[in-house]
């Protein structure tokens, strides 16, 4: 755990009590803040007890008196839709609002560090999709190369729960929309932007809200490395806004598909080669087709981002390929589940947006696609004609208007997961591959994508 630096004696407000929100009070508590704290959920009372910390309701009048700071956690609106009634309370009485972030940024840093060979460092990802492969294998690299290393963020553990940095130690954090826009300290030495499609914009009010959340990664006087993906005009302008000219190789321009050109530093792929220029000349590649753990252009991509954050901090071209081929992929996220009669099933839950589903979509062919869930904003139309999908499975509880929206589509309205599973199973010819890809939130039926994408798990081994 990191003791959270510069709180002693002072009050600080927790806002939350979910798994950030827990270890956030530990390590409020370690640094020798007095705590106090506030859920919404009926089990407030007995969290706080069994945090040692004070429950009071931030919601009231006046109950920042005497408060230093509120924490809050990702999940909780901080601005939009509309504040949550305990954060317009400290906004309206005074109270700065941050997050186990900003903490984590102000307390990482330990006059332990006079000491090291190697001061310590962070690379953070952000983007739309890919963030936590992108991490967690930017982690397994480091790992394979033999540097100490920790994963943690919106993947795996909180922040602060996180063992203090020894020498030499190079710290993954992986960001989402709603963690960068908030922490009032934001200082990776490294930070990687993947992508950026549409995505989360009741909480940002609209797509520039929610560029503009993603952006502070890369505010002025940022990072000392920055690894861009430049396949939308997003990613471009902060590319450009970075750079002070053609040679500067503080950015790193990724891309899936296109050739990327110029004396500056890049990683590509395409047709399946990953490629690092620099100064205008080749200097590595890697044929990413044989690699299982990592199918398809998405996460060629994917590839590109980790190649070049570890290729920033020295490491050589060979051994993040060798570690690329270790790679064993996330549950939830283009994992083949098993192979039967010459059928792949293929458990891609973590496609909750249009853009996944797609990318998951493009990975395969001969696809029997079971999809459907909370629709987001936006409609099906960017994922059609998809032509590499012999038939879809729809489920969700509104899944007849859901398979209305797959124009031109084999559709077939199945409800439920079982009847899903069974039903392309039943249907499926060798070199098929069935696939839950929903292209949808999974609310409707499941607590989380994960419950989801576990009941498809539980249903392919039951066939
Ligand atoms: P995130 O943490 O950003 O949600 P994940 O790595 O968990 O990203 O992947 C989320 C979903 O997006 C999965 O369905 C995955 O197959 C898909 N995906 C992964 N990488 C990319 C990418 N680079 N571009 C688009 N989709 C991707």
């Amino acid at each position: 755990m990191i003791p959270v630096q510069g709180v002693s004696g002072k009050t600080i407000a927790v806002l939350g009590l979910g798994r950030s929100g827990l270890a956030t009070v530990t390590a409020l508590q370690a640094g020798d803040a007095d705590v106090i704290v506030w859920d919404d959920s009926p089990t407030a009372a007995d969290k706080a007890n069994d945090a040692g910390a004070t429950l009071r309701d931030l919601t009231k009048q006046g109950a920042f008196d005497g408060v230093d700071a509120l924490i809050t956690s990702p999940g909780i609106p901080h601005l939009y839709p509309e504040p949550h009634a305990a954060i317009a309370r400290a906004m309206a009485e005074g109270c700065p609002v941050d997050n186990d972030i900003g903490l984590f940024f102000r307390s990482f840093a330990t006059s332990e560090w006079d000491n090291f060979e190697t001061m310590p460092k962070v690379i953070a990802v952000t983007g739309s999709n890919g963030k936590s492969t992108t991490s967690a294998l930017i982690h397994h690299i480091l790992e394979e190369a033999g540097r100490p290393t920790q994963l943690a963020g919106n993947i795996g553990r909180g922040v602060l729960d996180i063992d203090p940095a020894h020498d030499g130690e190079v710290i993954v954090l992986e960001l989402s929309s709603y963690q960068t826009d908030l922490a009032r300290a934001l200082t990776p030495d490294v930070a990687v932007f993947t992508n950026l499609t549409p995505d989360h914009l009741d909480r940002h009010a609209g797509f520039g809200g929610y560029f503009a959340a993603k952006r502070r990664l890369f505010a002025e006087g940022g990072p000392d490395r920055a690894v861009i993906g430049v396949d939308e005009p997003e990613g471009r302008y902060i590319a450009n806004q970075l750079t002070e000219g053609p040679n500067d190789d503080r950015v790193l321009r990724v891309s899936s598909g296109q050739k990327l050109g110029g004396p500056g530093w890049s990683v590509f792929a395409r047709k399946g080669f990953l490629s690092e220029y620099r100064k205008g000349r080749q200097v590595a590649s890697i044929d990413l087709r044989p690699i299982a753990g990592l199918p398809g252009a998405h996460n060629h991509q994917n590839a590109c981002a980790a190649f070049a954050a570890c290729r920033s901090l020295g490491i050589g071209p060979r051994v993040i390929e060798q570690a690329l081929h270790s790679f064993k992929g996330l549950p939830h996220r283009s994992q083949l589940i098993a192979d039967r009669d010459g059928v792949s099933f293929v458990n891609d839950s973590k496609a909750t947006n249009v853009d996944s589903a797609a990318k998951a979509l493009a990975a395969f062919k001969n696809i029997r696609w079971i999809c459907g869930g909370l629709e987001k904003e936006g409609g099906m139309d960017a994922l059609l004609p998809a032509p590499t999908v012999t038939k879809a499975y729809v489920i969700g509880r509104e899944a007849a208007a859901f398979a209305m929206k797959l124009k031109g589509l084999d559709v077939q309205v199945c409800g439920d997961m079982e009847t899903a599973v069974t039903q392309a199973a039943a249907d499926a010819q060798k070199g098929d591959t069935v696939l839950l890809a929903p292209a949808a939130a999974s609310f409707d039926q499941y607590d989380s994508f994960e419950k989801r994408g576990e009941d498809f798990i539980a249903k392919v081994q039951a066939l």
